[in-house]
């Protein structure tokens, strides 16, 4: 009973594959009388199979060409079932080696809170990543990491993880010469360039003497350039400072409105000039713990920039606030041409500028906004904004209050902002996780951003349709300066893509919803020793 495989032609000229079985006919006493052949066209099979293996030639040979590090891992139990061999000459282990390592064996155990909430990824929208940590070698020494994954079911049913894993030891290596480098060449350009500077507006100003009138036009464009040059260099110098930690800060306690009336006295020259007015709200005896000069810095930034890219007769608002959890948060609004969706994940990058055709904003660094996020930042602050196109921007941080900052909360339970406009929604969630959790309500954005700006959460619940706009907006801001935040979008609409894949989980709205957030808080926040 032969098996053969054959191509043959079809009558139709094509060429296709047959499984031709024959098998003898005998007559009853056993003597052989013909063959019968049975022929099947199974053409299908054929070339589905030789597509089946052309794509594992491929894959193979990705997995095992790839510069970068890849790795299948069981869901379960977390142990590699697969390495190629890019990952392990990262990890200087061979390949049966780091088969036969536990997970935690390469990755240091202080990162099992990060790994959770990637667990969460993979669990509701199957996908991890961009996530940065460090792999400890064999020799021990550790380095970083940048992985990407996803979830998928092998042949028997089983969950496996595929990751990407991506040594960025190099890349590290790289930014941190690039600043080392303009930390140097700003050094030498400062001393040079303040002698310039200083002689061009002694020279300007007079002091020397009588200035030809055909030389003064030409001089004056040459002082307040060196002037603007000086001060990129000045802002390079403090973010290179700032991010290796180099700079000084001297927190001290301050009046905070004296110093604010200060401030606007300095600004009001440059408000002038822009045509706009500045307006102060704020209780007068309010002690914050800052280093005032820096303080000053932040502020006068961001109100140079609400005068930028305010119209002229516009009015820019200062404004600030005790928060009862022991912080004061200082906001400058304007009403200007507020920031543009496609750079709003960027406004506080280095040297990040949106696209504008408005010359009133010509002539910055795009570095002003990072500065102050790093300042802020070493003040033991927060920063961040919220923006609509055409109706202005409202740039704000928080500060410690003298007494420093107080916990709302009475026990070690969680803060939790739930931003839902089914109020109903929230109280049934809000009772249900009454031992766990605090949780707070706001149903709108702005009811959502005004709680923000105040207080300290552990957890964002966000529904996405909301009265006053979409809750992408408020993850979009926010995730920008407090990427720590993690948000769980709890919503019946349809969720972006881009953003499921971002946030920390997505649960869809319907009778187990409740449920599935409980199990999630206390995945997030109960560090479990079984994480993969
Ligand atoms: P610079 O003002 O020197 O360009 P910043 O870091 O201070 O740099 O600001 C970065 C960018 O953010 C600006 O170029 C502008 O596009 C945008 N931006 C900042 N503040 C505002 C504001 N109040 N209104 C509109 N856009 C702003």
């Amino acid at each position: 009973n032969n098996l053969l495989e054959k191509r043959c032609l079809h009558q139709d000229g094509s060429s296709i594959w047959t499984e031709i079985s024959v098998a003898p006919v005998r007559d009853s006493a056993g003597v052989l009388q013909h063959f019968v052949a049975q022929v099947q066209d199974v053409t299908k099979e054929r070339n589905a199979h030789l597509a089946l293996q052309d794509s594992e030639t491929r894959f193979r040979g990705l997995f095992e060409l790839s510069p970068i590090g890849i790795c299948l891992n069981d869901f379960e139990t977390g142990s590699f079932l697969a390495v190629n061999e890019a990952l392990a000459t990262a990890t200087g282990y061979a390949r049966e080696d780091l088969l036969r390592l536990s997970y935690w064996e390469l990755t240091p155990k202080e990162y099992q809170p990060q790994e959770q909430l990637q667990l969460e990824s993979l669990k509701s929208i199957g996908r991890y990543g961009p996530y940065f940590k460090e792999y400890i070698r064999k020799d021990g020494i550790r380095y970083p990491v940048r992985l990407h994954g996803m979830l998928m079911r092998d042949h028997g049913g089983r969950q496996v993880i595929w990751s990407l894993i991506e040594d960025i030891t190099e890349s590290q290596r790289i930014e941190r010469m690039k600043t080392e480098f303009v930390s140097t060449v700003s050094h030498e350009l400062r001393t040079p360039l303040t002698s310039i500077s200083g002689a061009l507006s002694l020279i300007v100003g007079g002091v020397l003497g009588e200035v030809p009138a055909e030389m003064k036009e030409m001089l004056e464009i040459a002082a307040s350039s060196s002037q603007r040059l000086g001060s990129l260099v000045d802002d390079l110098l403090d973010l290179n400072k700032l991010l290796y930690a180099k700079l000084q800060i001297h927190l001290e306690n301050i009046d905070l409105f004296t110093l604010l009336e200060e401030i606007v006295a300095g600004m009001a020259g440059y408000a002038d000039l822009y045509e706009v007015g500045i307006s102060r709200t704020g209780d007068q005896k309010v002690e914050i713990v800052a280093d005032p000069s820096r303080f000053s810095q932040v502020v006068t930034n961001l109100l140079s920039n609400a005068c930028k890219h305010s119209m002229p007769g516009q009015v820019v608002e200062l404004r600030h606030e005790a928060s009862a959890n022991g912080f004061v948060v200082v906001s400058v609004i304007d009403q200007g041409t507020g920031i543009p969706n496609e750079f709003r994940s960027r406004v506080f990058h280095r040297f990040a500028q949106a696209d504008s055709s408005d010359s009133r904003a010509e002539g910055g660094t795009g570095l002003g906004l990072a500065i102050c996020k790093e300042l802020v930042e070493s003040m033991n602050g927060v920063i961040g904004y919220e923006s609509e196109v055409g109706k202005g921007s409202h740039f704000w941080f928080r500060v410690p209050q003298v007494g420093g900052p107080r916990l709302l909360r009475s026990g070690p339970e969680l803060h939790i902002l739930h931003v839902e406009d089914d109020r109903d929604f929230s109280h049934v969630l809000s009772t249900q996780l009454e031992k766990r959790a605090t949780v707070v309500n706001a149903s709108t954005l702005s009811e959502a951003n005004s709680l923000l700006r105040q207080g300290v959460f552990d957890l964002v619940l966000l529904d996405l349709g909301l009265p006053d706009g979409h809750g992408e907006n408020l993850w979009e801001t926010l995730h920008v300066t407090q990427p720590e935040l993690p948000f769980i979008i709890v919503s019946g609409h349809e969720v972006p893509n881009v953003l499921a894949c971002r946030v920390a989980a997505v649960v869809e709205k319907n009778g187990s919803t409740q449920k599935r957030i409980l199990q999630l808080i206390t995945s997030i926040f109960s560090q479990t020793e079984n994480v993969p």
